[in-house]
């Protein structure tokens, strides 16, 4: 499958052919002799390629990366080869995640499977490629203020982020460090419950990592929706496509239908959410880029002396859209500035929480569109306020640490996908995937990739 279409899909990085025969080898051994192979036995998995793997060179999609090889496998690499999943590639990113269509990859963009002509999303654009192209059935991402679910949406997959903290971040490469989180990508609601049931609990390694195992997900799966408490977010209606908008109604309706009460509610803080994402994330990125500096890392451009060698490979291993944040996050945190910026803008975090917990109050989950369009053409959103919008619906719950997910649900304009978001208080994996089994088990055929 990837042989027949990688070459016009561009998911992958690095395909490690090698290394994927050889631990399925390993899988048909654990089978023969009799020993448990655990619950993805053979599972071909995709990895983004910001999750360090040992010995297989993890860029980033930036040249500053480039053919940097980890000494160590994140946590999740390592809880995935316990389960007997097979890793097949790392796959390609918008630079150090920074994007909404994995158009700023040092490397080519991805494509979308369902329209070559068009972007997959961003920042996991390969995971979600490799996943609706049929590469791997399973595949990894991460999601900052959105990296999972809107590529997911615009691929027409399921895509989960989880609660901050439920997966851990040991050996994903930090980009903004209190909104980083770890997730997968599937065909399917269950396979992607599966996924996280595996990768996700306690690790000893990630400080923010919260103390408790992942709850049995798939269990809950055909409980339906009965009874459920359902809130249509009124400002995430607004300023979206039509086509968009009409798919979310049309599951409000069919929630009603099921015996769930649905309601128009207010979280009238996600208004501000992109504008505080937008000075938090780039001020935790320009501290958590300062690493690489052509000493530790990667590649080293000459200059006369440290400080020039430092800024001239900098200059030349970071994209523009990197260098954009790095400056962006420099000047909210700079002195003057910091209470203005980046403190207003941790007001506004506050602010957001306040007004999700307000709506759980008498809700069980949140709806709205994953993203405000269908996938849009190469070039087409060429200035960052209008790439920056694609994060609008996904935004709110990196800035409180909730757990959401995008479920495919139908398609839209020009036939393209159509994702819904599911959102869910703090830990509430098991109602936030029992909802979007519903969504799934409902959902009207969507296009073929
Ligand atoms: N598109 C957002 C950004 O560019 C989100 C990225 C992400 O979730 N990694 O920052």
């Amino acid at each position: 499958m990837i042989e027949s279409r990688e070459s016009e899909v561009h998911a992958f990085n690095l395909i490690a052919r090698e290394k994927a025969i050889e631990a399925a080898a390993e899988i048909d051994k654990a089978v023969a002799s009799g020993r448990d192979p655990g619950p993805l036995a053979g599972v071909p998995v995709a990895l983004k390629d910001n999750l360090c793997t040992r010995g297989l060179a993890t860029t980033c999609s930036s040249l500053i990366l480039e053919g940097w090889e980890p000494p160590y496998d994140a946590t999740v690499v390592e809880r995935l080869a316990a389960a007997g999943a097979i890793v097949v590639g790392k796959t390609n990113l918008d630079e150090f995640a920074m994007g909404s269509s994995t158009e700023h990859s040092a490397f080519g963009p991805t494509h979308n499977p369902h329209d070559l002509t068009r972007v997959p999303g961003g920042s996991s654009g390969g995971s979600a490629a490799a996943v609706a192209a049929g590469f791997a059935p399973i595949a990894l991402g991460s999601d900052t203020g959105g990296s999972i679910r809107q590529p997911a949406s615009l691929c027409g997959v399921v895509g989960v982020k989880p609660t901050y903290g439920l997966v851990s971040r040991y050996g994903l490469i930090a980009f903004a460090s209190s909104f980083d989180q770890i997730g997968p990508f599937a065909n399917d609601v269950a396979d992607a419950a599966l996924t996280l049931e595996v990768i996700g609990g306690h690790d000893p390694l990630d400080s923010t990592s919260i103390p408790s195992q992942v709850p049995d997900l798939a269990k809950n799966l055909d409980r339906g929706v009965e009874g459920l408490r359902v809130g249509l977010v009124r400002e995430l209606l607004e300023g979206i496509d039509d086509d968009v908008v009409s798919r979310v109604h049309e599951v409000a309706d069919l929630f009603s239908s099921a015996g769930a009460e649905v309601d128009f509610v207010s979280v009238p803080a996600v208004e501000y959410g992109l504008t505080a994402y937008y000075l938090i994330a780039p001020a935790e990125a320009s501290s958590n880029l300062a690493r690489y500096d052509g000493v530790r890392y990667g590649m080293r451009a000459e200059g006369a002396d440290v400080k020039h060698m430092n800024s001239s490979t900098r200059r030349s291993g970071f994209g523009d859209e990197v260098i954009a944040r790095v400056m962006l996050g420099t000047f909210a945190l700079s002195a003057g500035y910091y209470d203005a910026y980046y403190g207003k803008a941790q007001k506004v975090r506050t602010l957001t929480r306040r007004d999700f917990d307000a709506a759980y109050a008498n809700h069980d989950v949140l709806l709205s569109p994953t993203s405000p369009s269908v996938a849009f053409k190469f070039g087409e959103r060429s200035d960052p306020m209008t790439m920056y919008r694609c994060d609008t619906c996904t935004v709110p719950s990196n800035l409180v640490g909730d757990p959401a997910m995008s479920i495919p649900f139908g398609t839209g304009a020009y036939d393209m996908p159509v994702g819904v978001q599911v959102m869910a208080p703090q830990l509430g994996e098991s109602l936030m995937f029992q909802t979007a089994s519903f969504i799934e088990s409902q959902a009207p055929a969507g296009s073929t990739p």
